[in-house]
């Protein structure tokens, strides 16, 4: 995206909506972005909360985009060697994500800059014994860790999967392996999520621009083609937020729960996956605080005070 087009959209930010977060990604890596700090310093001007998702195998100007002061930048990872990180981030060098992850909160501490960083663990079936590594390694850096179940994306190949009569492309081998490793088991927790209730936090929180500055109906679906619904600079909240909540598209996703499966997810879902994992494995992971983090997130929290404790925590674990 051109820097001139995205000051145009955060000042119509800042005028028509009450936003409190800017994600300068979405299905790419944005350190690819040769003005990123600049980008960063434009969302940040907006009041909002800046946030980077990289794989950090590229670092072009990381000092100036810290510089920047973004307020988060997330480390997606899925193993602690080589041939484990490699199965998922293919053609990625985790030894390069380890040095620049020690240069990059090297600057942060010695020039107190506020930026959170965090690894965002990636579990599969295969990289569940390299976790405890990755978890050492991330506290000796003194930066955030977070171990997420990996999930399929996108909706549409997730739909595929969930109705093979949907119309979407058929699965690709490579894309049936992809969720033979997932250790969130992708029937069991569709099946699951179908039981939530049938509103989506991406259609009604969100707003996903492509570079172009077109409103996309979300972050989880791929095909710009099926899912732009609007040019954003020229469209009233209002009128968006009608077109999205009209897409037949979205009826076809809540049908199966995949709605919940790509967003908060299912408060069974741990459960599934603790049993289809190795006993050895799930014993040894913290689920057991984990368990204690969600009932305190789904069963005592009330619904409107989740957002604003998920923000405290998140910013207590430096998430
Ligand atoms: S219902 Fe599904 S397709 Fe629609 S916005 Fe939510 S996640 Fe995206």
């Amino acid at each position: 995206m051109d820097p001139g087009l995205l000051e145009q959209i955060v000042k119509k930010i800042s005028q028509e909506y009450n936003a409190s977060q800017i994600h300068l990604y979405s299905w790419g890596e944005p350190f690819l972005h040769p003005q990123l700090a600049k980008m960063v310093a434009i969302a940040q001007s907006s009041g909002a909360q800046c946030f980077l998702s990289s794989n950090l195998n590229i670092t072009h100007n990381i000092k100036e985009v810290l510089n920047s002061n973004p307020y988060c930048l997330r480390v997606s990872v899925s193993g602690f060697t080589q041939p484990v990180y490699s199965r998922n981030h293919i053609g990625g060098d985790i030894e390069m994500v380890k040095d620049n992850l020690t240069q990059l909160s090297a600057v942060i501490r010695t020039k107190r800059l506020q930026t959170q960083i965090h690894i965002y663990y990636l579990r599969f079936k295969y990289n569940l014994h390299e976790e405890k590594a990755m978890h050492a390694f991330a506290r000796k850096l003194g930066i955030g860790f977070h171990p997420v179940w990996a999930l399929f994306i996108p909706i549409e190949k997730v739909l595929s999967f969930a109705d093979p009569n949907s119309g979407e492309t058929d699965l690709s081998e490579s894309d049936r392996q992809v969720i033979k490793n997932l250790a969130l088991p992708l029937d069991k927790a569709l099946e699951v999520c179908r039981n939530y209730p049938l509103t989506c936090p991406m259609r009604d929180g969100l707003i996903t621009l492509d570079i172009l500055g077109n409103v996309l109906l979300c972050c989880s679906v791929y095909d710009n083609s099926r899912f732009t619904i609007a040019p954003f600079l020229s469209s009233r909240p209002e009128d968006l937020r009608m077109l999205k909540v009209k897409h037949p598209f979205c009826s076809q996703c809540m049908k199966h729960g995949i709605h919940t499966y790509e967003t908060r997810g299912a408060w069974e879902c741990d459960e599934i996956a603790a049993q289809n994992i190795d006993p050895e494995f799930a014993k040894s992971l913290s689920f057991r605080w984990e368990r204690v983090k969600k009932t305190i997130y789904y069963k005592i929290i009330p619904n409107e005070l989740r957002q604003q404790a998920y923000d405290l925590y998140a910013r207590l674990v430096k998430f």
